[in-house]
């Protein structure tokens, strides 16, 4: 059974990516998760989390993939105690003395993570012998490259599949950390590479020159987002066991529709069902959520660098969870303004519904003209709508999303 693995960037984004389809998740206690900026776990959190997770008969695997010095190390002793007395499904690892730790102090399985550039079986066998049980590859490998890998260890494999990408190696990057003091390898980087550069001659740093490839300007760093999605039946031939979806810092609405339309087209492929046909449709969803150009990665051969704007295209605003339907009333949790007009609600099984919103009430029933965040209102609806769907408005596709479903497709 190929798995389906979600960021957690908090308690409830845990909670949406598992109503959502994923069959695990991966987070963050406050400290050493390289995601210095997500919201992350406190101890209560996450002993929630993997309450919620175990309930529910999924897994929870922790990061602990920052790259320590030795003053760190007695924090990490009394997270280690922690973590032995609420142990996860799973310790995510980039550093040696991290992993000396873990591997000494508990039995938890360990993977090695994205960040330590593991790109051979070779590297993954003798990592074997300290009771490493999966290798998170390295995001620079082919299809190919996978399938050799696979061919010459047991050590179970995790890939990503969906997600932002880095120009440099895997994260291992220094750019963030020496243009603003936040290092990428401590899980706090400022996406340094996407921003506009100019040249500057070394003896007049007064006099820097634009160096224009087009109206837009210059972002010679910037990398497309991956999106493996048409690819997929590669990666259940090449032994792949656990599809990653990366974004512990992206929203809940995007986790939940990123991981509902990764659920669907997995279930697909496992019951044998066409798969092909259902690729448009699957791709129209990833493009309701906010994202750059999308590619392959590096999963077909080498990526090209997409030399425009390094900002989002966004479709859609994300403005409710539903959180109660009777009696021909839904109540919402406005996350985003609502007023009169058209939406979209999402729900679990990634099936889409036209809702047009007439009028607002209040909790008193009395008549809004708009829902604003942070409180509740109801709407009118013919049917029952199921608890935690997602309320978006989205705008009609413009060219920019073409161009996206032509680099993928
Ligand atoms: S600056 Fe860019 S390339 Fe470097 S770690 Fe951050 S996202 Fe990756």
């Amino acid at each position: 059974m190929i798995e389906l693995l979600s960021p957690g960037g908090n308690l409830e984004k845990i909670k949406f990516a598992i109503h959502y389809g994923a069959d695990a998740v991966y987070c963050a206690l406050k400290k050493f998760g390289l995601r210095s900026q997500a919201g992350n776990l406190s101890k209560d959190d996450y002993i929630e989390a993997l309450n919620f997770v175990h309930e529910n008969d999924k897994k929870l695997y922790l990061t602990l993939n920052a790259y320590l010095f030795d003053k760190d190390f007695n924090q990490l002793f009394k997270i280690v105690d922690f973590l032995n007395k609420y142990p996860p499904d799973g310790v995510i690892i980039s550093d040696f003395g991290v992993l000396s730790v873990v591997s000494k102090n508990t039995d938890i399985p360990i993977h090695i993570s994205t960040q330590a550039n593991i790109t051979n079986s070779y590297a993954a066998n003798m990592l074997g012998s300290f009771n490493v049980k999966r290798i998170v590859l390295a995001r620079e490998l082919t299809l190919d490259d996978i399938k050799k890998f696979k061919e010459n260890t047991n050590i179970e494999i995790e890939a990503f599949v969906h997600g932002a990408m880095c120009m440099s190696y895997s994260g291992r990057c220094f750019i963030s950390a020496y243009l603003t003091g936040r290092s990428a390898n401590r899980g706090d980087c400022t996406q340094s590479c996407r921003w506009k550069y100019t040249v500057v001659e070394h003896k007049r740093p007064d006099m820097p020159i634009d160096v224009e490839e087009h109206l837009e300007g210059t972002f010679i760093f910037n990398s497309y987002d991956m999106c493996a999605l048409p690819i997929l039946p590669q990666f259940i031939e090449n032994g792949i066991s656990s599809l990653k979806i990366e974004g512990r810092m992206k929203s809940l609405y995007y986790v939940s529709v990123v991981t509902s339309v990764y659920r669907d087209a997995l279930d697909t492929l496992m019951r044998g069902e066409s798969f092909k046909p259902k690729i448009p449709y699957y791709m129209k969803e990833l493009s309701k959520v906010s994202h750059r150009p999308y590619s392959f990665g590096f999963y077909l051969g080498q990526p090209k660098q997409h030399m425009k704007s390094s900002g989002y295209i966004k479709n859609c605003n994300f403005c409710g969870v539903i959180t109660d339907c009777s009696d021909g009333y839904a109540k919402v949790q406005v996350r985003g303004k609502i007023e009169y007009g058209e939406y979209e609600i999402v729900s679990p099984a990634s099936k889409i519904k036209k809702i047009y919103i007439n009028a607002l009430f209040d909790e008193e029933g009395k008549i809004k003209k708009y829902g604003n965040p942070n409180e509740f209102v109801y709407i009118r609806v013919s049917r029952e709508i199921e608890k935690l769907s997602l309320l978006r408005k989205c705008s009609e596709s413009n060219s920019r999303e073409l161009e996206i479903q032509k680099a993928v497709l």
